[in-house]
């Protein structure tokens, strides 16, 4: 063995125990009472968890962005405990999916300091990019998504259709942003021609009746062609009823939400304009009553992940260009790197969920549905991707000590309990007592074959 993590509890998303873990080239080959002889690790009062998995992520490329960014998000992922991230990248409309997938693994190759691999979304069903599909899948890629709404983005029901059929046939799943183009665009028209285009106007054109009627329609199209279905985002009990009524039925529909829908609420576009625009995410913030049913819903195993939907927007650039219309303004905020201290300080802190509910929903259940066999569980054989959990760490959130590519983060001043005092990718420490000691470009990318099927 190269080196044991002695005297923690590990948490697993079957049950607890006390228990050593012994790692050797990379994996996880022991685990119990295991000899002391070798380097070692204390974790004396404190979980040993797997690493997490953020399958909800828009991380970007250097050359699109600023310098840095995919490294600096993803040591940002490390710092919170994220050892794998799937993030989306996009068709460029009339391009061809395979050679953006091309770019990107090029890219992001010498820049990533965690694991890795790929969504693509497809943003028109041309003969190509329906001909590339499966050479995606093979590749090692078998997840995409398509979104219902944003014009540059969306594609409409008809293709969506045959892109469940497609991508389902070849081994494949869709994820679905899943929002009703009409009622939202006939909202976003009323509240501008009222002239009213302040932040908070951002949610009331996308009240939850725009969410749930498309999370129907994207479950109907599933059903109907006997593709599996991940819902994205899933911000609202209205929504959720469909993804119950889908999962009692025992069809193949999961369905994520995200730490903001669970910890922050609407009255946040009460907040002067400018802090109010750090909260144009979609769908937008809900009603502080809707914390419960979503809490309620990952407890039941209704909801099935919990993703960051990190964007790493930056406010000042956003300010400099005078963008201050909701409709101007970009959507997503930063949560790479708060994800799992939120969920398990306002989840197995307030009472919501065991520490095993949550580490399935943070790790366990993404690397499962989405094909990353070597990750998320503290097993023999799996990756030793490890989190050393301190349970009793209380801090604050402050965007002076994240570590992201954004200029802020929507949790300023929150309190929280429980932080990760080190973290292992593949047995190599790469967070150590509040030191990155990774590498640029360490993370490997991950080839990803579905167990899923429609
Ligand atoms: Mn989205
Ligand atoms: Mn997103």
């Amino acid at each position: 063995m190269d080196l044991v993590i002695r005297g923690g509890t590990v948490v697993t998303a079957g049950g607890s125990f006390q228990a050593d873990v012994g790692i050797a080239h990379g994996e996880i080959v022991d685990l119990g009472e295991l000899a002391d002889d070798v380097p070692s690790i204390d974790a004396t009062g404190r979980f040993v968890l797997p690493g997490a998995v953020d399958v909800h992520t828009h991380l970007r490329l250097p050359t699109m962005d600023a310098p840095d960014r995919l490294y600096q998000d993803t040591v940002a992922a490390a710092f919170g405990g994220t050892t794998t991230v799937l993030t989306f990248i996009e068709q460029p409309r009339g391009g061809s999916p395979l050679e953006t997938l091309a770019t990107w693994r090029q890219e992001a190759a010498p820049e990533a300091a965690v694991d890795y691999g790929f969504h693509v979304i497809l943003t028109d069903v041309s003969e190509r990019a329906l001909a590339e599909v499966p050479q995606i899948i093979a590749a090692g890629c078998p997840t995409f998504k398509g979104f219902m709404v944003y014009e540059d983005l969306r594609i409409d029901d008809a293709d969506l259709l045959r892109l469940f059929r497609l991508t389902a046939g070849h081994g494949g799943m869709m994820m679905v942003h899943c929002e009703n183009r009409v009622l939202l665009e006939d909202g976003i028209a009323r509240h501008v021609a009222a002239g009213e285009t302040a932040p908070k106007f951002h949610a009331l054109s996308r009240p939850p009746l725009v969410e749930a009627e498309a999370t129907y329609r994207a479950i109907c199209m599933a059903r109907s062609v006997k593709a599996p279905l991940y819902v994205v985002h899933l911000s609202c009990k209205e929504a959720l009823h469909h993804v119950r009524e889908a999962k009692a039925l025992g069809l193949a529909i999961f369905a994520e939400t995200c730490p903001h829908y669970l910890t922050l609420s609407e009255d946040r576009y009460e907040a002067p304009d400018d802090e109010a625009a750090r909260y144009v995410i979609s769908p937008p913030l809900r009603a502080r009553a809707q914390h419960e049913h979503l809490w309620n819903a990952i407890a039941a195993g209704q909801l099935d992940c919990v993703g960051s939907d990190h964007v790493p927007r930056t406010r000042s650039d956003e300010r400099a260009k005078g963008l201050t219309r909701f409709v101007d303004i970009p959507n997503g905020a930063p949560g790479i790197e708060t994800r799992v201290p939120l969920v398990y300080d306002s989840g197995v802190i307030g009472g919501e969920l065991s520490l095993e509910r949550f580490v399935d929903v943070v790790a366990t259940a993404p690397a499962t549905l989405f094909g990353l066999d070597r990750k998320g569980a503290v097993e023999v054989g799996h990756d030793a991707d490890l989190v050393i959990w301190d349970p009793d760490r209380d801090w604050e959130i402050r965007q002076e000590s994240l570590h992201h590519s954004a200029d802020f983060t929507p949790y300023e001043g929150r309190r929280v309990r429980g932080a990760p005092s080190h973290v292992l990718l593949r047995g190599k420490e790469i967070v150590s007592d509040g030191r990155f000691v990774g590498q640029r470009g360490g993370g490997h990318f991950q080839e990803r074959k579905l167990s899923v099927r429609g």
